[in-house]
């Protein structure tokens, strides 16, 4: 068999067939050819056969390795002149527009990326995480369907932080699909503003029944002003994180009095005590749980600060009726209002002023912990998008590890001749 006829089978590049090999620089070179006589626009579906010049671009690809080593195509493209892009380099099948990297090499580094840490994709595929990057960007342009936003009911509104507190990014959550299906950067009111006037299709900003949110002001001024008829409900978790806010705030308190101290091991405890104070008793280590046994026992605004919260995450835990959590919550407010703690008399303040939210959350299903699991997941999908040049790379990853797109793998996908399926 030929060199070339071998690879034409191994590599199956779509209207391509190969031309030569060579091995050179410790890498393997496929010069290959396009099949078609026409020639296709890379931005849209324009066709033609007419040449803009006699001049050949010499273009060439990344793809997948092959025996080990890295495999590079290589292309002289004809140009040609579309009426609505101008000049370009004819479009190629085996790639996405704009990129030096095969489709199957991009989708196999980008399904990479959305399962594990950056160093592992960038030295298994032998490339910068920046550029891992860029290449979610492409990826998501490509898959995600803009059928997404037709049958959105109740969403979700959250705005994280990326690359440590600088920036900001405000996301979309379906609340049936538990999938985030958009996201802009900025977290204020005319951030969402643009995804109900410029993103939505027409007439489903007007079919939105409900809008979870955290406490702030600025999502709720945007939905009353592009979707008046929705429901604003304020999500239990962002009112439990309110309470664990004000839990570290009071740590804090006690940590810098304790500084002032000649007993340098107090204030230490007080340190090492934050994870022991704001994670969930039941995700405690052991020592973890005996610092936080040796708080309690010490008492004072700390140890009632801590009961505080637990009680709160309580009233959400999910086995209460409506009625009860409504009785609860109306306990608990009373009680922070009375604990002369001021960080928790004005979270009870703050609990009180929007407890129709917060109700509203709860009756319509919202407060469901679906919610706080797809949190869970973006932050941790966004630490690992740190690197990433742009905030639209880092949304790219979100949508991608997050939202409503399937990514599959190169030869996995069913008529592919290499599927082992
Ligand atoms: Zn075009």
């Amino acid at each position: 068999m030929r060199a070339t006829t071998l690879l034409n089978q191994l590599l199956c590049l779509s209207k391509a067939t190969v031309r030569d090999v060579e091995i050179a620089d410790g890498r393997v070179w496929v010069g290959v050819r396009a099949q078609r006589r026409r020639m296709r626009c890379p931005y849209c579906c324009f066709t033609t056969v007419h040449r803009y010049d006699t001049r050949d671009v010499d273009s060439s690809w990344r793809h997948l390795d092959l025996g080990g080593r890295v495999c590079v195509l290589t292309l002289r493209r004809r140009r040609l002149r579309c009426p609505e892009h101008g000049v370009h380099a004819e479009a190629v099948d085996f790639a996405r527009p704009g990129s030096g990297f095969t489709t199957d090499f991009e989708d196999l580094a980008v399904w990479l990326a959305t399962k594990t840490d950056k160093s592992t994709v960038s030295v298994f595929c032998r490339i910068t995480w920046r550029t891992v990057g860029a290449m979610c960007a492409r990826v998501v342009a490509d898959k995600l369907s803009p059928d997404r936003f037709t049958n959105l009911v109740d969403i979700g509104v959250d705005e994280i932080s990326w690359r440590r507190h600088h920036k900001y990014l405000t996301l979309v959550s379906d609340h049936d699909t538990a999938k985030i299906v958009w996201g802009t950067e900025g977290k204020n009111a005319a951030a969402l503003g643009t995804f109900f006037t410029d993103t939505l299709p027409e007439g489903v900003a007007e079919r939105i029944e409900a809008v979870s949110m955290d406490l702030g002001p600025a999502y709720v001024k945007s939905v009353r002003e592009h979707a008046p008829q929705a429901t604003i409900c304020f999500d239990p978790f962002h009112v439990v994180k309110l309470a664990t806010a004000a839990l570290d705030e009071v740590r804090r308190q006690a940590w810098q009095t304790a500084r002032t101290l000649s007993d340098k091991q107090i204030a230490k405890t007080y340190k090492g005590a934050r994870w022991a104070l704001l994670k969930n008793p039941e995700n405690l280590t052991a020592k973890q749980a005996s610092t936080l046994k040796a708080l309690k026992r010490q008492g004072g605004a700390l140890g009632r600060a801590y009961e505080l919260k637990e009680a709160l995450r309580a009233v959400f835990a999910g086995d209460l009726d409506d009625e009860e959590v409504i009785a609860m919550l109306g306990r608990w407010c009373g009680w922070a209002q009375r604990c002369r703690i001021p960080a928790f008399v004005k979270v009870g303040k703050t609990i009180r002023k929007h407890l129709d939210g917060i109700l509203a959350a709860i009756s319509r299903g919202l407060a469901n912990g679906r919610h706080e699991g797809l949190n869970n997941k973006v932050r941790l999908i966004i630490r690992r998008a740190y690197g990433f040049h742009t905030a639209q790379n880092a949304l790219a990853l979100i949508l991608l590890s997050c939202g409503p797109v399937t990514l599959t793998l190169p030869y996995h996908i069913g008529p592919h001749p290499h599927s082992w399926q």
